[in-house]
């Protein structure tokens, strides 16, 4: 049947949302009948679902039942579901709405009915599921994602539910896609390697200054609407764009007219205290915490603001007793602050332009800079290939002009794309469905870093191979094709095979020339919603391959941190190391930071690395002052002689044993954020962090569990 219209736009661009539906287990609760537990058939539901959908959207009838099925899906309401039909779901509700969803949409679309009408349809279920926040966000993405899943819905066969749920949602188990493993096209050769490389090198040196020093940018997410001091929280998933301060609005420090003081300013009297005074022996707080806005307290507003203000006397000066320091209400700024936000906000200009004049000033000798990707801001349902482009002008523009001369290796970001994350199959055409123009674009303003025969793949796919000095390769991969949220795996999931083939030739022939490789690409292994076949053969080459491939460097997930390859057939083995940089954005609940790396001149193996970063509450307590960043050492740190797969594996296995130093690793990955500290790391996040290491293949969880035992023991 010939399909058009939005079809299948929202029920796939809502499980964009980086705010996931979480399975709620939560104590008291008001059980729904007499038992905490209710099992739920996802094929017996979705069609329910979909019969009391129906009446809403023909008759405009909330049924009691529809109310209940979305109080299922939505509420924690209910102790725990179980979707007996998806036994292994890690997320039940997340499963069930992936499939009542999905099913309805796709009924509705096979139905026949006019475009206008499953357009309304899309924007209901994103409503009444609370799927994308506001009315304009649902509607928004559904605009942006119409054509192409038109295009997906019209040209694959056999497109199910339980297919999409499994893809898009791979990480929570939603649905059954072990076929897709079978069929996995890709044909391995052993590799040939040259008689002294079957292992890695002897023990490298300590780092010296003397050494390969490569800076490591990535996931810059350029915000070009981030206004200083708008709504940094709002119903919109993303926020920090909006109404700029009026220039007769409230001053930034406060107001001589009828004002009470902002939270930073507050903050800067106490600041200023402790600057000045290191020995104060008691304080006395005299009273007056709330605001003057008599007409508009309530003992919930008041009671927070007296929160408020004792956490910040408590952080400031730890040794107040709490009974000095319990009266007060403060107005907090919930303003977006200048240099960035750790709430859902991207990086205005001024921040990244700081991010390279900082590294700039501080290293003279950069002998390379690999770039992995992310320029484009979160707003995935506002993006535009004009307004991408000009982001990735713009940020490549800033790079030449911080760094001339020195070679730059950059990789696309999911977020470069549009639709954000989508990367079409090269034979699909049709505007804002072909990925063809971010290829031509890329090719176009990176040229001047790259060589013909590179800037010929890049133009082509958006990978690319460059043989640099003594004896060095840099392999681009585009494995963005591997994230959940690229919807063309849908409709082919093997596409990507070519760009492997064509990766294991590389490797190949880098064997053969006696060279050293390391692969820069966006998206680590360890990211759990990569496509499992993807990562599966993309690791089978990383083993084979082990004894050249010098080192990974990756971006996406915005931590300070690094995954560990063991060897699948010997898991004792450790292999390889991929490297991550961070991010210079602060989303979400990050600081900014970069990394530069010390690489050894024969072996090109990292020896040590440099990580910077600033505290973003402290900077944007000044806005006119420059952040003040700080670094430290990952080797001085951790005393080690150099970063050797060998080596981290020692210290992987330290941090299993020892519970502060594992502590110690998470503070860095978090990268000091004030928001995520103050949280704290109990034991699941512990756990998680030293998993997160050695995990880089969906379903293979053996180093985990041999590094839990460590842990519990
Ligand atoms: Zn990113
Ligand atoms: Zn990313």
């Amino acid at each position: 049947m010939a399909l058009s219209g939005i079809k299948l736009a929202l029920v796939f661009a809502i499980f964009l949302s980086p705010s996931p539906i979480k399975a709620r287990l939560i104590d008291n609760l008001v059980t729904m009948g007499h038992n905490d537990i209710i099992h739920v058939n996802a094929g017996d539901f979705e069609k329910e679902f979909h019969a009391e959908f129906t009446k809403y959207e023909t008759v405009n009838e909330t049924t009691n039942r529809l109310s209940d099925m979305i109080q299922i899906l939505r509420d924690s309401k209910y102790k725990m579901v179980i979707v007996d039909d998806i036994p292994n779901a890690k997320d039940p509700q997340r499963c069930l709405t992936c499939r009542a969803v999905t099913y309805s949409f796709l009924t509705f679309n096979s139905t026949g009915v006019d475009d206008d009408f499953l357009e309304k349809v899309a924007v209901d279920l994103c409503l009444l599921l609370q799927l994308g926040g506001t009315e304009n966000v649902c509607k928004d993405q559904v605009a942006t994602f119409k054509p192409m899943m038109a295009y997906i819905v019209k040209h694959t066969e056999n497109i199910l539910p339980d297919r999409i749920c499994g893809i898009t949602q791979q990480s929570f188990e939603c649905g059954s896609i072990e076929d897709l493993y079978e069929e996995f096209p890709v044909a391995f050769q052993e590799p040939t390697l040259p008689r002294n490389a079957t292992s890695k090198s002897s023990p490298l040196t300590h780092k010296s200054r003397h050494n390969l020093t490569i800076l490591h940018l990535t996931d810059f997410h350029y915000d070009p609407l981030y206004a200083v001091g708008s709504a940094a929280e709002c119903k919109e998933q993303i926020c920090c764009r909006g109404n700029v301060v009026p220039h007769n609005g409230a001053g930034f420090w406060g107001d001589y007219r009828g004002c009470d003081s902002p939270w930073h300013t507050l903050e800067n009297v106490v600041e200023e205290i402790k600057r000045r005074y290191s020995k104060i022996d008691m304080i006395y707080f005299t009273g007056d915490i709330v605001d003057h806005f008599y007409w508009k307290t309530s003992t919930e507003g008041n009671k927070k603001s007296i929160t408020d203000l004792t956490e910040l006397f408590k952080k400031a000066f730890p040794e107040c007793k709490e009974q000095i320091c319990c009266r007060g209400n403060v107005v907090p700024h919930n303003g977006a602050g200048f240099w960035g936000d750790y709430r859902g906000c991207d990086s205005p200009w001024h921040t990244l332009e700081n991010v390279v004049e900082e590294i700039k000033r501080r290293y003279s000798k950069i002998d390379m800079i690999y770039f992995t990707g992310d320029i484009v801001d979160h707003f995935y349902w506002k993006t535009s290939t004009e307004g991408n482009k000009k982001s990735i002008t713009d940020l490549t523009e800033l790079f030449k002009k911080a760094f001339p001369g020195i070679a730059l290796y950059p990789v696309l970001g999911n977020h470069e794309a549009h639709p954000s994350n989508t990367f079409a199959p090269n034979d699909v055409e049709g505007e804002n469905i072909s990925t063809r123009w971010l290829y031509e674009h890329i090719g176009d303003v990176w040229s001047e870093w790259l060589p013909q025969a590179a800037l010929a793949t890049l133009r082509e796919s958006g990978y690319y191979s460059v043989k640099l000095y003594n004896g060095l390769r840099v392999i681009a991969i585009n494995n963005n094709f591997c994230y959940h949220t690229n919807y063309w795996l849908l409709h082919n999931s093997s596409y990507f095979a070519q760009q492997l083939e064509w990766l294991q030739e590389a490797l190949q022939l880098a064997t053969t020339a006696k060279e050293k490789v390391h692969i820069i690409s966006h998206i680590p292994s360890n990211e759990r919603d990569c496509f499992g076949p993807w990562a599966r053969e993309y690791r089978k080459l990383v083993e084979k391959f082990s004894p050249i491939i010098s080192g990974i460097f990756n971006g996406h997930t915005h931590e300070d941190e690094f995954n560990v390859f063991y060897s699948k057939s010997d898991p004792s083995k450790a292999l390889n190391v991929a490297w991550n940089g961070g991010s210079a954005t602060t989303f979400a609940y990050f600081n900014s930071n970069f990394r530069l790396y010390y690489a050894d001149l024969d072996t090109f193996e990292v020896l040590d690395y440099d990580t910077w970063w600033y505290n973003l509450t402290e900077a944007n307590l000044t806005p006119d002052k420059k952040p003040t960043w700080q670094s430290y050492s990952f080797a001085k740190e951790y005393g080690l002689q150099s970063l050797s797969p060998a080596n981290l594996d020692k210290l992987i296995k330290d941090f299993a044993h020892n519970r502060d130093k594992l502590f110690s690793y998470w503070k860095r990955k978090v990268k000091y954020s004030d928001a995520q500290l103050s949280q704290g790391c109990n034991e699941q996040c512990l756990t998680e962090t030293l998993c997160d290491i050695v995990f880089v293949e969906h379903g293979d969880n053996t180093k985990c569990e041999e590094l839990l035992k460590i842990f519990y023991s």
